[in-house]
Parts: structure tokens; C-alpha cells; sequence
């Protein structure tokens, strides 16, 4: 039994509590607001290689349908895929009083410092920093620049109103000249719920998000009376795995390890994975972190770059023909599959040529 104090109590933190409690482990979490509170995320929970259980609590509905939007909007079947809309703030609250029966203890309103860490690193036997991009171990390291370097910026609002139209659904678009996209979440598809609606952006190019997604909310229609702006809020997606994730007994997770997607910035999925991962180390040495989650995670950040980089290399109109065939093909349902991930991608790569023609 060792004893472990998680910094964080985001999906990264919170999950690790619930393994390292399963484990038998000391714990003690320790989060700077209260559980669920300042949330920044669209809610989206895509379970990419389909190895977590379903969220105990917050579901809002399972997402059957994925639009896109280019030029034209392509409609895709996504019901085969484990993807939940939530609600973060009730999921997490009962991840944390799951914890607490189990014997956590969990202590809110307690930012930890550099100069706390250096004490925890003193009295623990293990760290789990999931304290987020930028984590308290960049601060007290000197790497919080490594974050800001690579990293997906994002502005949200959270808006009220009628998403009827958008039923079980979830709607991302992209825009000419611009490489990222925006995203429509609603929570519920009655005239009177909200939605997540927000853009990001990948390369390190410097927009006006803001008045980005002022434009996106104008020709989506949602800046009429029937809609009203509830929140806004910005943040980062940290999209580069760090090099390196354990510094002396201190293991990083989920963002503060660089843990999203490099293709959409997504990265619940991730912290969970990689917090119960950490926990499951500590029984075998703390090294094996690193080379337990590389093993489970590189290949898809690999894939997920890749498909990253066609983007890249693909013009407006290009895309606007390379998703019409994927949404038209049978090529998309390659993916219903985690482990065709590599021959999907192979497919997507390889059905246009680098001109943009399609292959025959
Ligand atoms: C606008 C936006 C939209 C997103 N949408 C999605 C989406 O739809 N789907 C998806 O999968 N991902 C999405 N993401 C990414 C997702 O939010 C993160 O990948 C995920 O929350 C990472 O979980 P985590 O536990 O590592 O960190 P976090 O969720 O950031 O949790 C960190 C916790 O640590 C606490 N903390 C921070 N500093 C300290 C400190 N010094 N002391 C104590 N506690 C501290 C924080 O209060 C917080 O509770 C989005 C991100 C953004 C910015």
C-alpha cells in the first residue's frame, strides 16, 4: 500500500483516485476549486478506442449523428462509436463521492503551489499531478513553456436556446484559410436547452477567435432573440505528448502531460486512461508509466497526427471532396473499429493524391 496525494480533480484525477482506492492505496486528492466547478470543455466524451465503461452519472444523450460542415454539410453515422454528450460537473461530482465511499479523502478549495510540492514530495510516496495545462510540475520544473508551444487555443460560449435541430447530434465545421474548427454540442435537443458552441485553432497562427466564432454564431443562426450567450470562457488543448512524465516520484496525466488529441484537442478520453495508468504503475516502479501508456496511446496519436497533417496539406475545396467521400463510402465505418485505425488512415491518406486529385 503506498501512499499517493493526486493534485487535480478533473476525469485525469479523479479516475486515478477510484483505481489507486481499487488498488488499496492511501489516498488523499487535493483540488483548488470545488469538484466540477470552472469546468472549460465542450463535454464531448469520445471513447476513441473503446475500452472505458459508459460515465456513472451526466450522460445527456449517446451522439448518433456527427455533421460536418465544409462547404456543404455531410451527414455521418456515428451510433457505432462509444461518443456521450455529458455534463461534466455531475459526472465528476459522482466519480468524486464514488471516491469518497471507497475512502479518499478529497480536499476542495486547496490550490497546491511550487513551494507545496516540494512538501508533498516529501511526506508521499507518490505524486499523481492531473492538475491540468499549465500543471503545478512545469511550474516548479521550469516547462510551462513546452505547453504553450503546442497547443490548441480555444475560445467557448455556452448558449441557450433551441438545438432541436440538432437531435442526438453534434456539429463541427471548418472555415477557409483557417486550420481548426468550430464545434456545436448541444446538451439536449428541447427549444428551451443549451449547447457548447466554440473554435479552436491548431497551428500557431494568431486569430481573433472571438470575433471568429461572432461570425460562426451569425451564419449558424444562433444570434437571434431565441438565443442567449450564458458563458465565455477561452483555454488550451495541450497536443504533444511530454517527452518525459515522471519527475522524481511525481507521475504527470491527462492535460498536464500533454495528453489531447493533436487532430481535435479532445482529451477526457486521455486523462481517464492515462490517470488509472499511473496508478497501475506505482505497483511496478514508477518507469513503467512512461512505457505503459506510450504503448497504449502512441499508435493513436500517431494515426491522429497523421490525419492532422492531411488536413494540412489539403485545400478548402479538397476537404469539401475528401469528406463527401468518406461520409458517402463505406470508408468511414473502418473506424467503427479502433484497431483498423492504422488502415483507415492509410485509405483516407492515400485516396487523394498530393494535388488534391482523387486516386483512382
Ligand atoms: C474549450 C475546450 C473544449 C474542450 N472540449 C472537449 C470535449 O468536448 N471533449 C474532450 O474529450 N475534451 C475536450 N477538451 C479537453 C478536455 O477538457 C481536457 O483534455 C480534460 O479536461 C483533461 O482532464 P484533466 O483531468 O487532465 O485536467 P482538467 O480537466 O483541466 O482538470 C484539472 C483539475 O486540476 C485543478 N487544478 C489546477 N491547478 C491546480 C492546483 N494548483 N492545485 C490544485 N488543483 C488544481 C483544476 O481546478 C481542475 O479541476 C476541451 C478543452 C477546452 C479548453
Amino acid at each position: 500500500m503506498a501512499k499517493i496525494v493526486i493534485i487535480g480533480g478533473g476525469p485525469g484525477g479523479l479516475y486515478a483516485t477510484l483505481e489507486a482506492k481499487k488498488q488499496g492505496h492511501d489516498v488523499l486528492l487535493l483540488e483548488k476549486n470545488k469538484i466540477g466547478q470552472n469546468i472549460r470543455c465542450a463535454e464531448g466524451f469520445f471513447d476513441v478506442l473503446q475500452i472505458l465503461d459508459k460515465p456513472p452519472a451526466g450522460i445527456k444523450y449517446k451522439v448518433e449523428e456527427l455533421i460536418v460542415k465544409v462547404k456543404s454539410e455531410h451527414t455521418i453515422n456515428v451510433n457505432p462509436l462509444h461518443i456521450w454528450m455529458t455534463d461534466r460537473a455531475t459526472w465528476q461530482k459522482e466519480l468524486a463521492k464514488q471516491a469518497v465511499n471507497a475512502g479518499a479523502i478529497i480536499k476542495e478549495d486547496t490550490p497546491i503551489s511550487p513551494d507545496d510540492l516540494k512538501e508533498l514530495k516529501q511526506n508521499y510516496d507518490y505524486i499523481i499531478d492531473a492538475s491540468g495545462a499549465f500543471s503545478v510540475t512545469s511550474k516548479s520544473y521550469g516547462f510551462i513553456d513546452f505547453y504553450k508551444n503546442n497547443c490548441g487555443k480555444t475560445v467557448q460560449y455556452t448558449i441557450s436556446g433551441d438545438f432541436s435541430h440538432l437531435k442526438n447530434c453534434f456539429k463541427v465545421g471548418l472555415l477557409p484559410d483557417f486550420r481548426g474548427y468550430y464545434w456545436i454540442f448541444p446538451k439536449g435537443c428541447k427549444k428551451d436547452s443549451t449547447a457548447n458552441v466554440g473554435i479552436g485553432n491548431f497551428d500557431n497562427s494568431r486569430y481573433n477567435l472571438w470575433k471568429k466564432l461572432n461570425d460562426v454564431l451569425e451564419f449558424e443562426n444562433l444570434n437571434g432573440e431565441h438565443y442567449k450567450i450564458t458563458k465565455r470562457y477561452g483555454g488550451i488543448c495541450p497536443i504533444k505528448l511530454l517527452d518525459k512524465l515522471v519527475y522524481d516520484n511525481i507521475l504527470l496525466v491527462g492535460d498536464a502531460a500533454g495528453l489531447t488529441s493533436p487532430l481535435h484537442g479532445g482529451g477526457i478520453d486521455m486523462a481517464i486512461i492515462s490517470g488509472m495508468q499511473a496508478v497501475n504503475a506505482i505497483s511496478q516502479g514508477t518507469q513503467a508509466y512512461e512505457h505503459l501508456l506510450k504503448r497504449q496511446l502512441s499508435k493513436r496519436l500517431e494515426y491522429e497526427k497523421m490525419l492532422a497533417q492531411v488536413w494540412d496539406q489539403r485545400d478548402f475545396d479538397e476537404i469539401e471532396e475528401l469528406i463527401g467521400r468518406i461520409s458517402k463510402s463505406n470508408l468511414f465505418s473502418l473506424m467503427y473499429n479502433p484497431k483498423l485505425m492504422p488502415l483507415s488512415t492509410k485509405l483516407i491518406t492515400s485516396s487523394f493524391d498530393l494535388k488534391g486529385n482523387p486516386a483512382n
